[in-house]
């Protein structure tokens, strides 16, 4: 009886979702769905990346946290429209919070559209919100075990950015296990090593990224 309840959960997800997708086509928006645990980078990795393409396409950010505006906060400061949706608890994002937050951004004005999702490794990669592109990032302080213990994360995921490579020294973790299990997981899963902190690896991950998606104003 559960099963069946959660499922009609996530089947009711997927048409808003698919809503969603047809909203954003329309206006002509490439959206990205943001994923990791807490404290990985998201934030930090919009705000490089924001600061890194801004002049060439138009961008807009929703963020997702269980409460309060400080991510939000952080994206106004580079001048880009952002909404900032308090989950009150529930540990994702789902495809109607999205419905609602979109209403106030001024989609044809935006090419890009990021989505933070919450902090969280599991459910965000089960509900999706209208994405065209599902990115995660795993910071090399959380371990190289992450791939099999939370394997839909990145099979669901394209891109995984494993943030913090600056630390590698410092920290008893192996990279070339974290990309080979996460390739086997999923062989076409594209792999960058960044430092939010120190700028290493911004400039692969964002010519990478406007190369690869594409939007159409109509
Ligand atoms: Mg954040
Ligand atoms: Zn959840």
């Amino acid at each position: 009886m559960k099963i069946k309840v959660t499922t009609k959960i996530l089947d009711a997800n997927d048409r808003i979702a698919e809503e969603n997708k047809k909203i954003f086509k329309n206006a002509g928006i490439f959206v990205i769905n943001l994923m990791s645990s807490p404290g990985a980078g998201k934030t930090s990795l919009l705000e490089r990346t924001i600061q890194t393409i801004k002049d060439k396409v138009k961008v807009g950010v929703i963020e997702g946290d269980i409460t309060g505006t400080t991510d939000a906060e952080r994206i106004e400061r580079l001048g880009v429209p952002v909404v900032q949706i308090n989950t009150e608890g529930a540990c994702h994002l789902d495809a109607n919070m999205i419905a609602e937050a979109a209403k106030d951004l001024p989609l044809n004005d935006l090419d890009i559209l990021f989505i933070e999702n919450v902090g969280n490794l599991v459910c965000p990669a089960e509900f999706k919100v209208g994405e065209d592109l599902k990115v995660m990032i795993l910071s090399l302080t959380e371990g190289d075990d992450k791939p099999m213990k939370y394997p839909l994360m990145f099979q669901e995921s394209s891109v995984l950015i494993l943030n913090k490579i600056d630390l590698k020294d410092y920290l008893d973790v192996d990279i070339e296990k974290i990309k080979k299990d996460s390739l086997n997981l999923n062989p076409k899963l594209k792999i960058f090593e960044v430092s939010c902190k120190t700028g290493q690896g911004i400039n692969e991950w964002t010519e990478w990224l406007l190369t690869n998606i594409s939007w159409k104003k109509p």
